[in-house]
């Protein structure tokens, strides 16, 4: 059985995508910062909770010999995420950005560095970073682009990042699918539900790349209709 974890999966995309891939099969760990309601969610679903802070050096190497005892991983979904204060761009202060980048980007290479150990135990390890259109460089600098008017500078600027870990982590590990989904913009407490899409829709790039075997891509950034410039 394949096994799969995702973080900040107590609520939004992270809950619908623990919620598909159960009911495709995996084994899942629902990890989430707050046992409470980390619990909850993994109760509601019958998936596994697993208590993991990104931001939180001590808790993810707990989270790691849990998972080790469990028996391994297979799947990492990077999901956890915020979106920062809404600041204007030239108001935006380096710990404004220090914030947003220790949980979407630093959380996320603290969660794959740990888990590295297990991902290259599994036969076929997958790595999905889940990203935003809103960090695509190709997108925010087309003067017809979707994302002009967002005039946030934290949040795009750490999906930014997280893209490139995207194509270095895919190069590094050339055994591993390691790719970067767009969800589009889906309602969620991370936009106090104005996206458009329902979680549903938000997750189906999510799972796809979840569910890849070894003959799959790797270094890619996909959403639910194809690919996304970086
Ligand atoms: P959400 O409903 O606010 O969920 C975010 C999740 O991340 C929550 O479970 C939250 O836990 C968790 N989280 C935050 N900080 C954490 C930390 N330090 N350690 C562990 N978990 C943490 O938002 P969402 O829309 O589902 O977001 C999921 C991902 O999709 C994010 O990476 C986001 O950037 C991305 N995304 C969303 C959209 C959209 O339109 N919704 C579009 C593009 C990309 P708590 O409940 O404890 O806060």
């Amino acid at each position: 059985m394949t096994r799969t974890l995702i973080t900040g999966a107590n609520k939004g995309l992270g809950y619908e995508t623990a919620r598909r891939l159960l009911d495709a099969g995996h084994e899942v760990w629902m990890a989430a910062r707050d046992p409470q309601r980390g619990g909850a969610a993994a109760e509601e679903l019958g998936g596994r909770f697993l208590e993991l802070d990104v931001t939180d050096e001590d808790s993810v190497a707990a989270a790691v010999e849990l998972v080790a005892g469990a028996g391994g991983l297979d799947v990492l979904v990077n999901n956890a995420g915020i979106a920062g204060a809404r600041v204007a761009v030239p108001e935006t202060s380096a710990e404004d950005l220090r914030t947003v980048f220790e949980t979407n980007v630093f959380g996320a290479v603290r969660v794959l560095q740990a888990f590295t150990p297990l991902l290259d135990a599994a036969p076929v390890p997958v790595v999905v970073n889940v990203s935003s259109g809103l960090g695509s460089l190709g997108l925010a600098s087309d003067p017809d682009g979707p994302y002009r008017a967002f005039v946030m500078l934290a949040y795009p600027a750490s999906k930014a990042a997280l893209n490139m870990l995207t194509v270095k982590w895919a190069q590094a590990h050339p055994r591993w699918r390691v790719n970067a989904a767009d969800p589009g913009y889906t309602a969620t407490d991370l936009n106090a539900h104005r996206g458009l899409q329902t979680v549903s829709e938000g997750t189906d790039a999510i799972v796809a790349l979840a569910c890849l075997g070894a003959d799959g891509p790797t270094g890619t950034f996909v959403d639910r209709n194809g690919p996304v410039p970086w």
